[in-house]
């Protein structure tokens, strides 16, 4: 095998997120492996020690590299330059970031293009009236700066915000980018990065500005510099991502139409986290329409409708072994695979709509009052049928609004009884995977620590906030 073929298999990332082999990283949309190669480069800037991902063999820091094919982008794993060069894994002689830069920003610095735009931008910020201080390229980043890195434009616009703007006419590298928000972010000042225009396709480095930037990519061209004189302050065109690959027709916005409050990135309408959340629900949605007409259909044993075959044939397709646990659960429990996976949905359903609620809806059993919630997970975990789920069912709890439900007595005592007498689920189970692509806000670690990344992990979605007094009286 020739040197250069070598490549990383497993990364383990930290958890929530865990092991995250090379075929999942590459069946991943670009907005999933986009996000983490920018933690990951944002973690790298923040403390270099602990790496957001692990090579498997040699446990040293890895990042993601991005391949430019035919067929567009591929994400693949590498090693940081201070890797173990025994590591079996290892790529051989792959350009360290420091040269890449190097190669990169040559030539680029004295642009007299970039030196234009520059300056014109500044007097376009300047003209406005709630403009009280601008600079071009002297802003300090000691660090940063030292590295002879390339002009930007500082502009102080008073209550609307202080901003960065960084006029970005050639591919950014990555580690760029992330150190720079993670600069900006510490100094509450907002980063914005401005492009001449968009080129399709776009490389690697403009992806990563916009993931970082929430799906918005902003221009600054003939066209926005005739509009900005017109009204006499800074105008830029707003590309927004349309969801589909490609951009809704671009509109001219101000910085104050700029959200700037949600840390290291400006944006006027964030497009990724709305996009995640959709994707969250889009499986959920099916069970959830044939719950409700199942329940319809024969109240008493919904469980058995065929209304559940759609979306039961559908996760048999997209989640593998799901077809061999189907036949194993048949020959050891006689009971059919489907109904059992529909009443743990709603299980599932059901703490996860109490816990939005924050009172109890049941979607299986009759309990009622105050304690329903506590009552149905008492008696499903205590019966034979749903014993090897108390973990998953524990983990679920625990993330959600509803997790304080773990420190009461009888049901800590049942799932501790459930999971001494049956062999329990795991996270590499089928089914526990089919229910992680069913409620992934909470059992899918890669979504859920990029909602929790975003600050859009959903209030059910989030444990309820510990009491000190309580968990010493706990402790005690
Ligand atoms: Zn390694």
């Amino acid at each position: 095998m020739s040197r250069h073929q070598r490549t990383i298999l497993i990364a383990d990332f930290e958890l929530p997120r865990g092991a995250v082999p090379i075929e999942q990283l590459m069946d991943m949309p670009r907005a999933g492996w986009g996000h983490l190669r920018s933690q990951i480069n944002v973690r790298r800037r923040e403390d270099r020690s602990k790496p957001l991902a692990r090579c498997r063999i040699c446990e040293g820091g890895v990042f993601i590299r991005v391949q430019a094919t035919r067929d567009g982008h591929i994400p693949m794993y590498a090693h940081y330059p201070e890797a173990d060069r025994q590591c079996p894994w290892y790529e051989g002689n792959n350009l360290r970031p420091d040269d890449t830069r190097a190669a990169q920003y040559q030539g680029h610095q004295e642009s007299a293009l970039h030196r234009r735009l520059c300056s014109t931008i500044e007097q376009l910020v300047k003209a406005d009236p709630r403009c009280t201080h601008t600079a071009v390229n002297t802003y300090l980043r000691p660090e940063i700066h030292k590295r002879g890195r390339w002009p930007d434009v500082y502009a102080d616009l008073s209550d609307v915000g202080r901003f960065a703007l960084e006029v970005q006419l050639s591919k950014p590298f990555a580690p760029e980018i992330a150190a720079r928000h993670v600069h900006y972010d510490s100094e509450g000042v907002a980063l914005v990065w401005i492009f001449n225009s968009l080129e399709d396709p776009m490389p690697q480095g403009f992806h990563d500005v916009v993931a970082m930037q929430r799906g918005n990519a902003f221009v600054f061209d003939d066209e926005t510099e005739a509009v900005s004189i017109e009204r006499g302050t800074l105008v830029l065109k707003c590309f927004l991502e349309d969801g589909l690959g490609g951009w809704r027709v671009p509109r001219m916005i101000g910085l104050d139409e700029l959200q700037t409050g949600a840390g290291r990135s400006a944006f006027v309408e964030d497009c990724r986290s709305e996009a995640l959340k959709q994707r969250c629900k889009q499986h959920r949605s099916r069970w959830w329409d044939a719950m409700k007409k199942a329940g319809k259909e024969r109240p008493n044993s919904p469980e058995y409708s065929e209304h559940h075959e759609d979306g039961w044939a559908d996760m048999k397709a997209a989640v593998p072994g799901l077809w061999q646990w189907e036949r194993d659960f048949w020959t050891e429990r006689s009971h059919r695979a489907r109904a059992h996976t529909a009443v743990l949905y709603a299980i599932l359903c059901s703490i996860a709509h109490s816990a939005e609620a924050g009172r109890p809806i049941l979607h299986v059993t009759k309990f009622s009052g105050d304690s329903a919630v506590l009552s149905m997970l008492n008696s499903k975990l205590s019966g034979a049928d749903f014993k090897h789920c108390a973990s998953l069912i524990e983990t679920f709890v625990r993330a959600t609004a509803l997790s304080d439900l773990l420190e009461k007595p009888s049901l800590k005592r049942i799932i501790a009884e459930a999971q001494a007498t049956d062999t329990q689920v795991k996270e590499d189970h089928p089914l526990w995977r089919a229910m992680a692509r069913l409620f992934p806000e909470v059992l899918d670690g890669l979504v859920r620590a990029e909602l929790d990344d975003l600050g859009q992990l959903p209030c059910w979605a989030s444990p309820s906030p510990k009491e000190p007094i309580a968990d010493l009286a706990a402790a005690q």
